[in-house]
């Protein structure tokens, strides 16, 4: 019934943590059991709400980091100087409980019948929402080409590192490394800028469809280049996390 799936969405439901897994030294991905869980699309995020023993509540908002289908996760970064993710990334263990709220957004999302090619651009945590369209993509069995184009501080803060050196086909994942680059390194070694994306990208005449999802000045800069380069803005998605991240 379409009124309970509105009050479902909008309501907080109380989330019980299954496991909680270690993605890079500051990076984890939390399963999440929610009780009548409603499913959700590639994309869409959550809104966490911790609560104090005093009663102050804080409500952040988390991509869904699995496929439609598969259990709800969430990947958290801890930002040392934040308020929620060093709770979420340290303190909390398995049969603790939080709230959460959602899925939220129809925008940022993917769906087979949305097609391709795709051109992902992940800036740090970013990556999330990402890797629920490439579960999701091969999940279905698509076989839409994608190609991922995904910058991180060092190799040490890859996200998903194991998971996307073995891409399923039809999908390249491409990295560059800002800061810092194992020995040997011939990949990429700088900020995302547009003479990066115009090599990477899908030429505009094959009617790509581009993701860039991040840090909020990685997400501008790039979009930025993919209009520099013909992108139309439609075929553009975006999803900005803040002033966080790298
Ligand atoms: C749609 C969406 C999806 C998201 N998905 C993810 C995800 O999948 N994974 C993920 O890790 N994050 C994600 N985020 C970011 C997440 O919501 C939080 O912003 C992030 O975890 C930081 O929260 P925090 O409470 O730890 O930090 P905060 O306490 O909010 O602080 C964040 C930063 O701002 C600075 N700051 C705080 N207050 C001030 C102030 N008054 N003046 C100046 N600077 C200040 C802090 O020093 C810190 O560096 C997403 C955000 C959005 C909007």
């Amino acid at each position: 019934m379409a009124g309970t799936a509105v009050r479902g969405r909008l309501t907080w439901q109380t989330a019980t943590v299954g496991s909680v897994v270690s993605e890079t030294p500051s990076v984890r991905t939390i399963s999440l059991e929610v009780p009548g869980w409603a499913g959700h699309r590639a994309g869409q995020h959550v809104d966490v709400r911790l609560t104090a023993e005093d009663g102050y509540q804080a409500e952040r908002a988390y991509s869904i980091a699995s496929a439609p289908g598969e259990p709800l996760s969430i990947t958290v970064e801890r930002l040392d100087d934040g308020e929620v993710s060093p709770y979420l990334t340290e303190e909390l263990r398995a049969g603790d409980e939080f709230e959460v709220r959602g899925p939220i957004g129809g925008y940022f999302v993917w769906d087979a019948a949305d097609g391709g090619p795709l051109l992902l651009l992940a800036g740090g945590s970013g990556i999330v929402p990402l890797r629920a369209i490439l579960r999701h993509r091969e999940r279905l069995g698509s076989t839409v080409p994608v190609r991922l184009l995904y910058s991180s501080r060092s190799w040490a803060d890859v996200i998903y590192r194991d998971e996307l050196g073995r891409p399923a086909d039809g999908v390249a994942v491409i990295h560059t490394l800002t800061r810092q680059q194992p020995p040997g390194w011939t990949g990429y070694a700088r900020r995302v800028d547009r003479e990066m994306i115009a090599s990477v990208a899908w030429p505009v005449a094959q009617a790509p469809l581009a993701y860039a999802c991040g840090p909020t000045n990685f997400v501008e800069a790039v979009a930025s280049a993919l209009v520099a380069i013909g992108y139309p803005p439609r075929r553009i998605r975006t999803e900005r996390f803040g002033a966080t991240g790298q």
